[in-house]
């Protein structure tokens, strides 16, 4: 009888201890992959019908990457050299084009020149390195879109780096939490990357970021209503067209920027 007594009680207790390992260890990953307390306001996917903005005239949003030379590691139609972008760069200066922010969209701001957008994804670090000093050299300002996992990894934007870069005009975007193709996750995770992100990367910056950059370039309707409740004022695609006319502000379309892309042939800004 006290044997039998004896079994049951250890059986017990080292089921408490698996149950609570096993707890742990779910609400630790859980921290990890979201890095946002869970506190979502309610009604996110609420619909929404945005008010079209009347662009004109046509505005390109110019869409780089890395600005680095190509090392045979990862998809290269991302990367673009510095000798090239600053070519690029030095084109468009030459032909009369001068940045606005993203924010022009909703209140046009006027230009002497031709109005563009600079835009940089997934906040790699040599966007502080690379094309951050060519940017000032040109007096050209951008929006850097950053995956706010990633801030302060190796190989990313640093905090000390966003703050410099902010304060010499810079402009940044979310590009969610983790870079997940948002339209293939679960609804609470769609949220959290959406409205996480903007939370994180608000408290990094003490400003309001308004511009949110679809992961991938994918986006639905349901994704679009998550991110106009979230209070974002534009969202950018990897649609490949200049933006004029009416246009939804959460389908901004961009111009895809290669190494080889030669600006004295693309239509898209030789007809501007
Ligand atoms: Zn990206």
């Amino acid at each position: 009888m006290k044997k039998t007594v004896f079994i049951v009680l250890s059986v017990l207790i080292s089921l408490s201890g698996v149950i609570f390992i096993f707890s742990r260890l779910s609400s630790a990953l859980w921290a990890d992959v979201f890095q946002t307390p869970s506190d979502l306001p309610a009604n996110l996917d609420a619909e929404v019908t945005p008010e079209k903005l009347s662009v004109s005239p046509p505005i390109p949003i110019l869409m780089y990457h890395h600005i680095t030379e190509y090392t045979n590691d990862g998809n290269p139609s991302i990367y673009v050299s510095p000798q090239h972008f600053e070519e690029q760069l030095q084109w468009l200066s030459d032909h009369g084009f001068q940045t606005v922010g993203l924010d022009s969209f909703r209140h046009p701001t006027p230009t002497t020149g031709k109005p563009f957008v600079l835009t940089f994804d997934d906040g790699y670090q040599d966007a502080y390195t690379q094309a951050f000093p060519v940017l000032k050299k040109y007096g050209f300002q951008a929006t850097f879109y950053i995956v706010t996992n990633d801030m302060d990894k190796s190989g990313f934007l640093s905090e000390n780096e966003m703050l410099e870069m902010k304060a010499a005009g810079m402009n940044f975007g979310s590009h969610s939490l983790s870079h997940p193709d948002l339209t293939g996750v679960f609804q609470r995770q769609a949220e959290e990357e959406i409205y996480g992100s903007k939370k994180a990367l608000e408290r990094e910056l003490g400003t309001p970021v308004t511009d949110f950059c679809y992961p991938g370039g994918t986006n639905d309707r349901n994704i679009e209503n998550i991110i106009a409740n979230s209070g974002y004022e534009t969202a950018t695609t990897t649609v490949d067209k200049v933006v004029s006319g009416p246009t939804d502000p959460f389908r901004l379309n961009r111009l895809n920027i290669g190494d080889a892309t030669n600006f004295d042939t693309l239509p898209a800004l030789t007809s501007l």
